[in-house]
Order: structure tokens, then C-alpha cells, then sequence
């Protein structure tokens, strides 16, 4: 099923790339110049072929990190959380995002697969909010492992949900109320216990979520 998943978002990705070109060229030809239906079944098409790609890619990452070796090195996770909220700033600006964080540690990790994770949560904090999004990234040590957390004061999630949101295109909504692929939580599960470490949601509907999760001091 893996092997599947991984070769059907592979080889889809070339089709995929003809059959929106050409619907972008059709809609440039001929947008407007057909009749209102013609237009809509444009867009329809335009749309469907945007998802599909936002869908395959996102399948692509989350079946490619069976197969790629994950590859640890000692990481600043301050500086990787820096580097991942760079990568995000138009976003941050644009919507007055206000995040802070405690010092994080230096981890064994695989730097780039972990940064996946940091985004991802950011990122779903930053869309299930109604209001300006408010986010706390925490780190706790133990004797063990590490802990650590994203939090927002969002929508948050009903207890009967807070499992089944790692599932693979598992969402909770309507796509025109928040876009997704549903995949995002299912990539940082994968990440996490190929680390070796948990990932779990604290949740409370219309107060906020936080995702924790662990990484052992103990590293492969
Ligand atoms: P996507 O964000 O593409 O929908 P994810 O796998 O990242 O997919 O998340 C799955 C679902 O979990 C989301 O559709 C949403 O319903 C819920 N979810 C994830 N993060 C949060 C959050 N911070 N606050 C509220 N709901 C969330």
C-alpha cells in the first residue's frame, strides 16, 4: 500500500502538470468568449486540477518519508524554528500573527523532517482561527525526552475527533471554509514516531489546541 501510494503520487504528478496547463490555456483562450456555463465548468476544472496537485504533493511527502533515510545531526531547534517562521513571514504579516517561544533545545534529529513538523503545526494554527492567531511553542525537559508544544487559541477540537486528526485526509471542515489537504497531521505523525517520539492533542472546542510532542534524549 505504501509502495502504491508513493508510485501512484509519483507517476500522477506528469498527467497532472498536462491536464492544468492545458486547462490554463483553455481558460485564457476562451474564458469569456463561450457562455456562462462554459465559463463555469472552466473554473470547476481549473479548481479540481489545483487540488489534485495540492493532494498529490502532499501524498508524495508523506509516502517519500518511508522511503528516504532519515538523517540526524545535532540541531539548534531555535535556529530551525527561525528559519521555518522566515519561510512563512508574508503569511505571519499579512494576518498580524503574533507567536512567541521559550528557548528550545539542541536535539539529535533529522533537522529537515522536523522543520516539517514546526510548519505544519504552525500552519494549522495559524488557519483554524477566527480571531488574530496567538501562538505559543513550548519545549519541557524531562529525564528522558523532550516535549515539545504548539498552542493556539483557535477553534480548538471536540474530544471524539482528537484521535482520528492523524488519519491520513482526516479534516473537520469544509474545504471553502478552510483549505487543506488533510495530510499535514498524518506527515508529522509519521516524522514523530520515526524519531521515536509521541504526538497527541490537548483540546478544547472554541479555547484553542496544542499539539505536543516528544522526542528522547536517547536518540537512534
Ligand atoms: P489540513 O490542515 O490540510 O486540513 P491536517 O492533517 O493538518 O490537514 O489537519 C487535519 C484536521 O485537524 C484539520 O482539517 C482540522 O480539522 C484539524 N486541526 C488541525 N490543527 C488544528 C488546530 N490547530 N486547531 C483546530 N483544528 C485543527
Amino acid at each position: 500500500m505504501e509502495q502504491f501510494a508513493y508510485v501512484a503520487s509519483h507517476d500522477l504528478q506528469e498527467p497532472l502538470r498536462m491536464v492544468t496547463s492545458f486547462t490554463q490555456l483553455l481558460a485564457m483562450k476562451y474564458k469569456n468568449k463561450l457562455d456562462s456555463d462554459a465559463d463555469d465548468y472552466i473554473d470547476f476544472i481549473v479548481e479540481g486540477s489545483h487540488r489534485m496537485k495540492d493532494l498529490i504533493d502532499d501524498l508524495l511527502v508523506y509516502s517519500r518519508l518511508n522511503t528516504v533515510k532519515t538523517e540526524y545531526q545535532f540541531s539548534d531547534l531555535d535556529q530551525l524554528l527561525d528559519k521555518v517562521l522566515l519561510g512563512m513571514k508574508n503569511t505571519i504579516v499579512e494576518k498580524h500573527v503574533q507567536i512567541i517561544h521559550d528557548k528550545l533545545p539542541t536535539v539529535r534529529c533529522d533537522s529537515s523532517q522536523l522543520g516539517q513538523v514546526f510548519q505544519n503545526l504552525i500552519s494549522n494554527s495559524i488557519k483554524f482561527h477566527e480571531t488574530t492567531p496567538k501562538i505559543h511553542i513550548s519545549a519541557e525537559e524531562t529525564d528522558e525526552e523532550w516535549i515539545l508544544g504548539v498552542s493556539d487559541e483557535g477553534i480548538g477540537i471536540g474530544p471524539e475527533h482528537q484521535k482520528q486528526i492523524f488519519d491520513v485526509f482526516k479534516r473537520l471542515h469544509t474545504r471553502k471554509k478552510y483549505p487543506g489537504t488533510g495530510i499535514g497531521l498524518s506527515i508529522c505523525k509519521r516524522v514523530v514516531e520515526r524519531h521515536n517520539g509521541k504526538i497527541w492533542v490537548e483540546s478544547e472546542l472554541g479555547k484553542g489546541s496544542s499539539f505536543y510532542f516528544t522526542l528522547p534524549k536517547k536518540s537512534p
